[in-house]
């Protein structure tokens, strides 16, 4: 039996008149993540994880932004169809942990939801852990241009 680690990161662009996803739940706020797909950074971060534990290559090369099949695309279907990916090549996913960086709206209050939410992507709810912490102030993220997501997951080679 042997492990693997991967690590994820993913930053959005915030904006006007779109909606602020993250782990698969819409936040109430005035901005929203600019993307090609709903702009998930959450659930894109952890998929580079998965990915790149797994040797499986990136997101981009899965799912590239290039095609029209992926704009607007629900990011937790993506994650789904990763985490059947991983499985299918023999690994089991022990755990994952993610930290959101992002200045406002608050996050803590959501992370239960974004974890039942990420639950339905086949990964098991307590091997799920999301923080969430502002910049201080500090850069893009200080100033409330953007956001930044980390992740790191561990699998199993059964
Ligand atoms: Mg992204």
């Amino acid at each position: 039996m042997s492990y693997r680690v991967g690590a994820g990161y993913d930053s959005h662009r915030l904006a006007e008149g779109r909606k602020l996803i993250l782990g698969g739940v819409d936040i109430p706020f005035e901005k929203g993540l600019l993307g090609h797909s709903d702009g998930d950074a959450l659930c894109h971060s952890i998929i580079d994880a998965l990915l790149g534990a797994a040797g499986l290559g990136d997101i981009g090369g899965l799912f590239p932004d290039t095609s029209s099949q992926w704009k607007d695309a629900d990011s937790t279907e993506l994650l789904k169809k990763v985490v059947v990916l991983c499985k299918e090549k023999g690994f089991e996913i022990v755990n994952v942990d993610a930290v959101i960086i992002i200045e406002k709206p608050k996050i803590s209050p959501h992370v239960e939801a974004m974890k039942h939410a990420l639950a339905k992507t086949g990964l098991d709810i307590n091997s799920i852990s999301i923080k969430a912490k502002t910049n201080e102030g500090m850069g893009f993220i200080g100033r409330g241009e953007g956001i930044a997501v980390q992740a790191v997951c561990l699998l199993k080679i059964r």
